[in-house]
């Protein structure tokens, strides 16, 4: 536990009790652990939460951002715009269809891209955008498809880190035809893996359902409830990215607690930007002006002249208990992209190299919060007024 003064904080700890083992437990009664009712419930709740027409779930948000682009039939030769300021997925799963990821830089307020980022980086060979929440700051979905759309090019949503945020008042999830969450537990809420496609397009979801289970023309699970033989065909080559009946039970509590985790996390995002205003300098990410973070990366951005560099608070803070987290990793920085050639990326290079993820989950508690606030003070060599 991390009462004041003892154990270490954690970056994130999910919130997790003893409803989910009970919905878990029953799933495994039930005899079915694999995709079937529960997931079918989970696909319809989440919709529902976020108003999208349909959910789709999978075994993870990369999983569901690789099906997206399959979808929209990105391949070999096509160039797909992404932030390199991300989770390394959101790259990957260009390279899974053979296509080009390129990078494009970020805006220095959100860590997002926007239309002045990803303009430049546009070739006639562009296919599609994956236009990432980062952090769950929304993206300006609007502005983005304002550049894309009159160009023929695709906008996929990586929302993985952003349910339970809002753009223009309505809940992310239902702006695009594509939009992929992650249910992974350093996310807002978590099935232990997973993830979900939501999508407005009918033929999508009949596709996406059908190419999470190895392109089958009727899911095991539809088969098993007929009374009559049913011989399934294979269309096309699939994947087995299906998530079980297990997780989708977790998931159905967890997106019951989605509003209290956002709430809380938004409270406690605004005690640290007070109790942090008298470091001078430094910058925590907020909401934009289009709409609502549910802040679940609560990243810091360090003024040049901090007395100590970023590493060194990151170390200073873990002497203290406090388990901090680097900046948001920066893919084209990474050996796996060393070889993908880029334009300047300097936003993005100064927001990887100079800000830290502060700890931030339901369960902090306020002396928890006093503690972090206590050791970047003391790193700053002020105090708190
Ligand atoms: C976590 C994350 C992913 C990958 O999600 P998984 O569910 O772990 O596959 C993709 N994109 C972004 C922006 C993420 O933060």
């Amino acid at each position: 536990m991390t009462a004041a003064g003892t154990g270490t904080i954690p970056i994130m700890r999910p919130w997790l009790g003893r409803e989910e083992a009970e919905a878990a437990a029953e799933a495994v009664a039930s005899g079915w652990v694999a995709q079937g009712p529960r997931v079918a419930e989970l696909e319809r709740a989440v919709a529902a939460r976020v108003g999208a027409a349909d959910g789709v779930a999978v075994s993870s948000c990369t999983t569901a951002l690789h099906l997206a682009l399959v979808v929209l039939g990105v391949g070999p030769g096509d160039e797909v715009v992404v932030p390199s300021l991300s989770f390394v997925a959101t790259a990957n799963v260009v390279r899974y269809v053979g296509a080009t990821p390129v990078f494009a830089d970020v805006e220095p307020a959100t860590g997002n891209l926007a239309p002045g980022t990803i303009e430049p980086v546009l070739s006639p060979r562009t296919r599609a955008v994956i236009l990432v929440h980062q952090g769950g700051v929304p993206a300006d979905v609007d502005a983005v498809r304002g550049l894309c759309a009159p160009r023929g090019v695709e906008i996929v949503e990586d929302a993985a880190c952003a349910i339970g945020a809002d753009l223009g008042g309505r809940p992310i999830g239902a702006h695009s035809d594509l939009v992929a969450f992650s249910f992974h537990p350093r996310k807002v809420i978590t099935t232990g893996e997973g993830g979900m496609v939501m999508t407005r397009r009918p033929e999508h979801a009949a596709r996406l359902r059908r190419l999470r289970e190895h392109g089958m023309s009727v899911s095991a699970a539809d088969r098993h409830a007929r009374r009559e033989v049913v011989l399934e065909e294979y269309l096309e080559v699939g994947f087995n990215y299906r998530m079980t009946d297990i997780q989708a039970a977790v998931g159905l509590v967890q997106l019951e607690r989605l509003d209290a985790i956002v709430e809380r996390r938004r409270s406690l995002a605004t005690r640290y930007r007070d109790r942090l205003a008298g470091l001078p300098g430094l910058r925590l990410v907020d909401d934009p002006p289009h709409g609502r973070s549910n802040f679940q990366s609560m990243w810091a951005l360090l003024p040049d002249d901090f007395p100590v560099s970023r590493d060194d608070l990151l170390r200073l803070l873990l002497d203290r208990g406090i388990s901090a987290r680097r900046g948001i990793m920066a893919s084209h920085l990474e050996p796996a992209y060393a070889a993908t050639p880029h334009v300047p990326l300097p936003v993005t290079e100064r927001l990887t190299s100079g800000s830290l993820i502060l700890p931030l989950f339901h369960e902090m508690t306020e002396a928890d919060q006093n503690r972090v606030v206590e050791g970047l003070y003391s790193a700053a060599g002020t105090r708190e007024r």
